[in-house]
């Protein structure tokens, strides 16, 4: 019996990770030769392929031997235009437009006199960006309530909540609350990426789905999101996280009408294209 595939609303790349491949897949086809400074996704196969490409992925600037340094959607400190410049390099920028806006947005709250609110992992590139070049002081990074718990806010004048595009901002809403209602002047910036919370709600529509018998989430075994979408999808279907064709079972298939598909922020297009097509194959391969 032929097995229905639905795909889910929105999944897979953002937007910003989306333009930023395409704009070095062009690069490197028109016969350029970068290094990528950090991976552009947390891929391994998206990887090796650009390097493939001739765009190696580095971790500092000082070790890129080509000409050019690409800087990676999720953006750079913005020292690190200058860095750049010092070695000689020069930069193809990719970082997303929603990332500049929380540059700027941080820097206007900062010259306001505000204290800035970074919800996020202090350790992600993205964050790394906001705050690399900015006086300790001024800034904390929070990814929990325990955290936001250990600070007295009433200390600052004012403070501003600024979000890592890459989290969905509404499971941090506790603890936002909790730094408001310790300090009444507190804004959040207007500059949330919706995203992760696109592919979450997806995520969970697809699961409610009546039709779809099972779930297959796509992506990197350490890839937060992917998981997020995981636990998401295991609340409400049978739910399996892969991360690739190579890891399908022909026996999650007995009495499966429709399969739900869906894949974490780091997973190309082309792997959920992969893992559709051997369903098919897998099907197949049982009905002979
Ligand atoms: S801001 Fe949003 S669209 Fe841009 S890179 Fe981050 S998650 Fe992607």
């Amino acid at each position: 019996m032929a097995i229905r595939i639905k795909r889910a609303e929105k999944y897979g790349f953002c937007s910003g990770v989306r333009v930023a491949d395409i704009k070095v897949r062009r690069f490197a086809q028109g016969g350029g030769k970068a290094a990528i400074l950090g991976q552009v996704v947390h891929n391994e196969r998206v990887v090796a392929d650009l390097e493939r490409l001739g765009v190696r992925t580095v971790q500092r600037m000082e070790e890129a031997t080509e000409p050019v340094i690409v800087f990676s959607a999720h953006g750079v400190p913005p020292s690190f235009h200058e860095r750049a410049r010092k070695l000689g390099l020069q930069i193809l920028d990719t970082t997303c437009k929603f990332v500049y806006d929380i540059h700027k947005e941080a820097a206007r709250a900062l010259a306001a006199g505000m204290h800035l609110v970074f919800i996020g992992e202090p350790h992600h590139r993205e964050v790394i960006g906001y705050t690399h070049d900015l006086d300790p002081t001024c800034y904390h990074v929070i990814h929990s309530l325990e955290q936001a718990q250990a600070v007295d806010w009433s200390q600052y004048p004012a403070l501003k909540i600024l979000y890592q595009t890459t989290l969905n901002a509404e499971d941090f809403e506790d603890v936002v609350r909790y730094i408001e209602a310790q300090n009444p002047h507190t804004q959040r910036a207007d500059t949330i990426c919706y995203a992760t919370k696109e592919n979450q709600d997806a995520a969970r529509k697809l699961a409610q789905d009546p039709e779809v018998d099972l779930i297959l989430v796509i992506g990197g075994k350490n890839s937060a999101n992917t998981r997020h979408l995981f636990e998401i999808c295991q609340r409400l279907k049978p739910t399996y996280l892969i991360q690739g064709a190579e890891n399908l079972r022909p026996e999650w298939f007995t009495n499966v009408t429709c399969v739900g598909i869906t894949a974490g922020a780091s997973t190309p297009d082309y792997v959920v294209d992969e893992v559709e097509a051997a369903i098919g194959q897998l099907v197949e391969a049982k009905a002979s």
